[in-house]
């Protein structure tokens, strides 16, 4: 096992990336079989329980309700929808079951009681679970991970530099302190970002320097390649070149060797080759399911002809960390504290984010 280090550089994490790519793959493939069963991928399914109408404004986000991109929305899925989404994940092989829903933060109240059934319901399948909820505090934390949350995913995009380029509505240290309030529990942390939002290599090392000072590292770190949605205002930024991909993948893997790195948007536009060069590099977990929230991702059925062809097998749920057990909602320590946490709105604005909405007044 190879020793973590949370005092990265930028530059430093820069001269492993621009490396030759021969070289960089091979001191990413050569860590990553120190640390990993190579031949063992990760499934987690995504399932967006809300999606559509966030008060946010994430540049590269077409759920944003100020972007007008034409998703469908929906109100918050019943426990029963979700149950029968987990198992249909779980029979096509997916050890996770990851629940997103597009909220700045979550409320204590009637929505929030019904997530926490859902997890339990899940982790009563044997299933790993995570929730994408937007901020949360340490008792909305606690009260997950009393439900028997596995996971919890909160993004810092880019670095905290690149990040006041993508979004104005919450600032960066409100990212961290949702982390820091996931790590007071036994909850698992998962947090990664985007590529291909016009930021600079300086920002993707920037990113990893961020998420490597966290102590401990996230568990989880999923690298997402933009999928530019029209009406957003990143809809003209350029695919994503595979080079990049496979750099961002092998990088990331040398930084936080003991870390699932998740190959996460994006996967539709990469060839099974390209894949096969980021599985190499260190990727170790997918998204299964036709939609990754509200994009494409590939079919089910062709990832299961890919990990045929490459020999992979499926991780097996709680392979990481234990199983955490489930507190029935009448036996819950933890109450709703109708907390009004002061997450911040940060003084920036961003032009780009601006110009995308008025075009959506038109
Ligand atoms: S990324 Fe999440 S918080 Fe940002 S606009 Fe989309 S749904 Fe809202």
């Amino acid at each position: 096992m190879n020793e973590i280090r949370h005092n990265w550089h930028t530059q430093e994490i820069m001269n492993i990336y621009n490396l030759p790519l021969m070289d960089l793959m091979h001191k990413a493939a050569t860590i990553h079989r120190e640390n990993h069963d190579p031949n063992v991928v990760q499934v987690s399914t995504l399932v967006s329980i809300k999606t559509g109408g966030c008060p946010e404004d994430c540049g590269y986000c077409p759920q944003a309700a100020r972007y007008h991109t034409g998703i469908k929305g929906n109100d918050l899925m019943t426990v029963s929808q979700v149950k029968d989404k987990a198992l249909q994940a779980k029979a096509s092989g997916s050890s996770r079951v990851c629940m997103g829903a597009a909220w700045r933060n979550v409320k204590d109240g009637p929505e929030f009681d019904q997530v926490l059934e859902m997890v339990r319901v899940i982790n009563k399948q044997d299933m790993e679970v995570c929730c994408t909820l937007g901020m949360i505090t340490e008792n909305q934390a606690q009260r997950l991970a009393e439900a028997g949350l596995y996971a919890y995913n909160h993004n810092l995009d880019s670095s905290r530099e690149y990040y006041q380029e993508v979004i104005s509505t919450r600032g960066f240290d409100d990212r961290l302190k949702t982390i820091e309030n996931v790590r007071k529990t036994n909850v698992t942390v998962c947090s990664g970002g985007i590529i291909g939002m016009g930021e600079s290599i300086a920002d993707r090392a920037g990113m990893l320097v961020a998420l490597t000072t966290l102590n401990p590292q996230p568990e989880s770190v999923p690298i997402n390649a933009l999928v530019a949605v029209t009406g957003t205002p990143m809809q003209e930024q350029q695919p994503v070149e595979i080079w990049d991909m496979v750099r961002m993948v092998a990088t990331t893997r040398i930084v936080m060797p003991h870390t699932q790195v998740r190959l996460s948007a994006g996967r539709k536009q990469m060839s099974q080759e390209g894949q096969a060069m980021c599985f190499y590099a260190g990727a170790n977990s997918i998204f299964s399911g036709d939609k990754l929230l509200t994009t494409d991702n590939p079919a089910v059925n062709d990832d299961a002809k890919m990990f045929k062809a490459l020999g992979l097998t499926s991780q097996k749920p709680f392979l990481k960390n234990v199983h955490p057990p489930t507190v029935e909602a009448k036996d819950s320590q933890y109450q709703d504290l109708g907390e009004k946490p002061k997450w911040s709105r940060p003084g920036h604005s961003i032009d780009k984010n601006k110009a995308a909405q008025l075009k959506a007044r038109i």
